[in-house]
């Protein structure tokens, strides 16, 4: 923990910690270190961990990276934080993150942006550590933190794992609970880890995982022991490479990488079959009519009275007047963005001819992982990311749907509900780390890990 503190004081630059908790981080080491000698730790106990902003602990600012959420600190703690700090685990600090896990590049934060701590090889040029979970995959990718906690609506563990060159895993939708996880997009958001290793993330989501009454959609299911499957025994497992996910100028490297990780599996034994996931090519759009939408709703609760941030009024103010300028104030450009894209998909004469088609297009996608689980394949192998990591400043200012493009190979896991994995698979020809992503059957963690393992 005091190497970890020590760490995180000399990485200001990174802009990863956007709020420090030093002494809650001392009393919980001191109290792990009380149970290491008593011979009463869990496998988290005294791991030194950053929180993603996004999880509400108590008493400490928790903000969403949002101006809306200025000086919130929640009455209670995440069931999620909850449960690492009950197996021993301490607080650093929390860190940024794109606004209300908006984006794939922490660039939409108002704490600033977060810095990538790899560089491109003779350059100095800051580049992304990608998004949402930026913060976290920077902190661990330099050694801030043993592991973070992340958030995955569309990719932002997978995606983030990827650019830093460190392994995350979003779990089946249900597996963790969402209590006290600001929502972004209901249906869609899941918590899980950000870690060094496969291990790492199996021993961590261990902690992270189980029911919990307080979030309905929390699945009522025992927790396997997601570290005891880490056997590296993969003989016999059938991979799937969905052929939909060859796209259309994407670079020869990750064409590359991909066959590289399919040879991985195969010298351990698995048989590689080609697979064909028809409604891949909806997913984004869909991805992008759905999560709008729930944000939208989900988002309605920042009005000014409740939370955080509050607009200045002038004598003749009523209180709409008084939600809008604190909405106006408090929401950045890609926050407002969605509200009106949600908003506008939801209306009455639009449901029908958006959401409720994106609903549909979400059951075929389902349906299209379905057909090729039972039909025996174990697991299915895709590249993480169709690029590696950007500079910073490159696609801010550009089309945002050049944003959206980035969720292109994460997205449909999360419209499935399904586990996914990326997992570190080498350098490009700049130097800047790639990952594969390993998407596995619901409930079954544990094998999926496995698989990565593997290919670790
Ligand atoms: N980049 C995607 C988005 O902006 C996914 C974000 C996430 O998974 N939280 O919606």
């Amino acid at each position: 923990t005091e190497a970890c503190l020590t760490e995180i004081d000399g990485a200001g630059a990174l802009n990863a910690f956007v709020h420090g908790t030093a002494d809650i981080a001392r009393e919980q080491a001191t109290a792990a270190d009380a149970r290491i000698k008593a011979g009463d730790a869990p496998d988290m106990c005294g791991i030194p961990l950053g929180i993603k902003d996004l999880f509400c602990t108590k008493g400490v600012p928790s903000q969403a990276a949002s101006r809306i959420l200025e000086g919130f600190k929640p009455e209670y703690e995440s069931t999620i934080t909850s449960q690492l700090f009950d197996a021993g685990s301490v607080m650093l600090g929390k860190l940024n993150m794109d606004e209300f896990a908006m984006g794939s590049s922490n660039e939409t934060s108002v704490y600033g942006d977060v810095v990538n701590p790899w560089r491109r090889e003779g350059s100095d040029a800051k580049i992304t550590p990608g998004g949402s979970s930026g913060g976290s995959a920077s902190a661990v990718a330099a050694d801030l933190c043993l592991a973070a906690t992340g958030t995955d609506t569309g990719g932002s563990i997978r995606q983030p794992a990827a650019f830093t060159g460190i392994t995350g895993i979003k779990p089946t939708y249900g597996r963790c609970s969402r209590w006290g996880v600001v929502a972004f997009a209901s249906s869609l958001d899941q918590a899980g880890p950000m870690t060094k290793t496969v291990r790492d993330s199996a021993i961590m989501l261990q902690a992270m995982s189980g029911h919990d009454a307080k979030d309905s959609t929390s699945a009522d299911l025992a927790v396997p022991d997601f570290e005891a499957a880490l056997t590296g025994d993969i003989r016999g497992k059938k991979i799937g490479i969905p052929k939909e996910y060859h796209m259309d100028g994407m670079p020869a490297e990750i064409e590359a990488l991909w066959a590289n990780g399919r040879e991985m599996l195969k010298d351990a034994g698995a048989e590689i079959v080609d697979i064909s996931l028809p409604h891949t090519k909806y997913a984004l759009p869909a991805y992008y009519v759905i999560a709008p939408a729930e944000a939208s709703s989900n988002l309605a609760r920042y009005d000014g009275v409740r939370y955080g941030h509050r607009a200045t009024l002038g004598a003749g103010d009523a209180i709409d007047d008084m939600y809008e300028k604190t909405r106006a104030e408090g929401f950045g450009a890609e926050v407002q963005r969605r509200v009106m894209v949600g908003t506008y998909v939801l209306s009455a004469g639009f449901y029908d001819a958006y959401y409720n088609r994106a609903r549909r297009v979400r059951t075929l996608i389902k349906q299209d992982f379905e057909n090729v689980f039972n039909a025996g394949v174990d697991a299915i192998l895709t590249p993480a990311t169709p690029s590696s990591a950007f500079g910073l400043g490159e696609m801010k200012n550009a089309d945002p749907v050049q944003m959206y493009l980035n969720d292109v190979f994460t997205v449909t896991v999360n419209m499935a509900g399904l586990p996914g994995v990326a997992v570190p698979a080498g350098l490009d020809s700049q130097g800047l780390p790639l990952g594969l992503q390993l998407i596995g059957r619901p409930w079954e963690e544990g094998d999926l890990l496995n698989h990565a393992y593997v290919l670790e």
